[in-house]
């Protein structure tokens, strides 16, 4: 019935993210062996349950993160982590991974693919606009009120894709912060309002006109399918992984 191997997934975190991701890995035909959450005890990660399992989906909270993607790798289970606002420990894990110890690490400020495609396009943007100094970038992201970090992980991902390009940028600052906003600073303004899945965009301001590029998530569910494909990815290779490796097998 399904073309991938049904896998046995623990689910580290069972908020909005960790839910959803249960139901559509249920519809792909896996198992849920595990269930971890902040009242779990550590002893988890040395479980038989855990061993058991082929890959572990992890959305929790920028100061859980490291330490769970972390154990979850010394247990031998392939790990697949959304958690954003983390960037020093993921460049420490991949590292990590990297150097020989062992197992299969992927992380992703975005798992949908529209976004990952809405990178490719904000890149090939702000390629265009290089040569054009009286266009001035900027981005804008808005959440629903209960996210805990500013700017967004995909936010700052976008921020990146645009720098790549734009060689007169030396780094992005959240437009609130007054004492960083600087002409060869990219500004991200976050908002927070509602119950907003994730809009994003990146808009190229002159005297004259605005030129944007936008996307808008209707709901959480493009990220959770990213993360269980995600998931059959990391369980069949070991490594670092990202979504462009996973957008070119689709
Ligand atoms: P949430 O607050 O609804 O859920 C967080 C869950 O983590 C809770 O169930 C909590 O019990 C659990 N938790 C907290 N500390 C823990 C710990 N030490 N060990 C295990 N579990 C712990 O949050 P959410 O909306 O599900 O988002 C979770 C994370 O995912 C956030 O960082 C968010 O920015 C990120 N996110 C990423 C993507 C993506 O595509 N990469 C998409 C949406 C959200």
């Amino acid at each position: 019935m399904h073309n991938h191997k049904a896998l046995r997934i623990a689910l580290i975190g069972y908020g909005r993210m960790g839910k959803l991701i249960e139901q559509i890995a249920l519809e792909r035909g896996h198992t849920i062996a595990l269930i971890v959450d902040e009242h779990s005890s550590p002893e988890v990660f040395s479980s038989e349950a855990l061993r058991s399992c082929d890959v572990a989906i992890e959305f929790t909270r920028p100061e859980a993160a490291e330490h769970n993607c972390q154990h979850l790798i010394q247990a031998g289970v392939a790990v697949v982590s959304g958690t954003t606002g983390w960037a020093e420990g993921v460049s420490r894990l991949s590292n990590m991974v990297q150097q020989g110890q062992g197992g299969s690490f992927f992380w992703a400020s975005n798992f949908s693919l529209g976004v990952n495609l809405f990178f490719e396009a904000a890149r090939r943007l702000s390629s265009l606009m290089h040569s054009y100094s009286t266009y001035t970038p900027k981005i804008q992201e808005v959440h629903h009120i209960h996210k805990l970090d500013a700017p967004s992980g995909t936010a700052i991902t976008l921020a990146e894709r645009v720098l790549s390009e734009q060689s007169a940028l030396v780094g992005w600052h959240l437009q609130s912060d007054e004492a960083q906003s600087a002409p060869d600073s990219l500004p991200i303004h976050a908002i927070r309002e509602g119950e907003v899945a994730g809009i994003h965009s990146i808009s190229y301001r002159s005297a004259e006109d605005v030129i944007s590029l936008r996307h808008e998530a209707f709901s959480r569910r493009g990220f959770a399918l990213g993360a269980v494909l995600a998931a059959e990815y990391a369980a069949q290779h070991s490594g670092v992984h990202t979504m462009q490796d996973l957008i070119a097998k689709l």
